[in-house]
């Protein structure tokens, strides 16, 4: 019998598991609480309860749906990327970025999870695409993602975890049933702000509607990475399904209905997205929605002739979108082998993960030609 996840069990459920157990259904709070303390990696870790119970609920219930993390650090400490094993030995990325406080803007921890095992939208330039789709995650798994990282954050004085985005592996509107509950749980059980989730989309219309229909009103990125629907095509494939026009209607009725800015993510590839025409589309797209633009210069993947643009061209770029609203983001965690799509990747071909989490020796790449 499949246990169930400790964070994606109701009121009810608990209750119920402890009333099987012999334990009063006031321990339920407890157990809830403790569900979302960063320093809380185990049900032996809940002092309140008593160790026979602590024991029981290790037979019956799974703590965590994450079974595990191998950690690498990047940023000087403040950036931790995790690959994070799930309870069938798959593996997803997330990652946590610390940003220290500075003058106008307060600290913040983010955590970005992963919602499906790899994706099978398969956008070229990205290494998770690249891939192909293995499963969906389960809710658990990803909420689970960001108990794991705030655990992870805690143990180096960093955190606790405010915000998250969903830009890891996958497509979470293409996962929306669990995409959603996860929302559900996270708000209303981790007490995030649904002003501080960010759901990212290539572009799954439906998806859009979904979550305008039965989520709470978290912020939606659409990644746009092209103006133009014949360039749009060859880099978001799923575009030939919901061409540009429809994506942008649809993530603007959503954008109106949560009372939130939309965000346009842009990945800047040298030599294919980089133009002031496709600048100018882009400008036009924001201008119409009052969408906050991201510009992130595209990290190099191995075996992939595209990279970042020059710095000229880049400079030109963001020079034609002058008067709209645009973050550079740092592409944090480079140093330490990957960015979105790439440590698992390279974990994956040059690495073994051991039955106890560690990593085994680099092996040498496979011959090719
Ligand atoms: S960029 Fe996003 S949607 Fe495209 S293949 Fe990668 S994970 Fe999937």
């Amino acid at each position: 019998m499949d246990k169930p996840s400790l964070s994606t069990m109701d009121e009810a459920s608990l209750s119920n598991a402890l009333r099987a157990l012999d334990a009063p259904a006031w321990r339920a709070g407890q157990l809830r609480t403790a569900t979302w303390q960063p320093f809380i990696g185990g049900f032996g870790d809940v002092r309140q309860l008593p160790t026979a119970l602590r024991e029981q609920l290790e037979q019956r219930v799974l703590f965590s749906a994450v079974d595990g993390a191998v950690e690498t650090e990047a940023d000087s400490g403040n950036t931790v990327k995790l690959l994070c094993r799930l309870v069938d030995g798959l593996t997803v990325e997330t990652v946590a970025m610390e940003t220290p406080a500075r003058p106008g803007s307060r600290r913040r921890s983010t955590v970005c999870v992963s919602s499906q095992v790899g994706c099978a939208v398969g956008c070229p330039f990205c290494a998770t695409g690249r891939a192909g789709l293995r499963r969906s995650c389960t809710a658990a798994e990803i909420v689970d993602q960001v108990r794991t990282a705030a655990f992870a954050l805690h143990r180096r004085g960093l955190g606790p975890a405010t915000h998250v985005v969903y830009m890891g592996m996958g497509e979470p509107l293409a996962n929306a049933a669990a995409t959603v509950e996860s929302l559900h749980v996270l708000v209303d059980h981790a007490g995030l702000s649904p002003r501080r989730i960010t759901v990212s989309t290539s572009g799954v219309v439906p998806g859009v509607a979904r979550l305008a229909a039965e989520a709470p009103p978290v912020r939606l990125a659409v990644s746009l990475h092209a103006a133009t629907d014949d360039l749009r095509d060859r880099l978001v494939p799923l575009n030939r399904a919901h061409p540009i026009d429809e994506l942008i209607a649809a993530a603007t009725r959503y954008a109106a209905q949560a009372g939130r800015r939309l965000t346009f993510e842009w990945c800047l590839i040298g030599g294919v997205n980089d133009t002031v025409e496709q600048a100018a589309g882009l400008r036009r797209l924001a201008d119409a929605t009052g969408a906050h633009v991201n510009v992130i210069p595209m990290n190099r993947i191995e075996g992939s002739e595209w990279g970042p643009p020059p710095a000229e061209v880049s400079r030109a770029f963001l020079a034609a979108l002058r008067g709209v609203r645009v973050t550079v983001r740092d592409t944090r965690g480079n140093e330490a082998d990957a960015a979105c799509g790439q440590l698992r990747a390279l974990l994956e071909t040059r690495r073994e993960m051991r039955a106890d989490g560690t990593l085994g020796p680099p092996r040498a790449p496979a011959p090719t030609g």
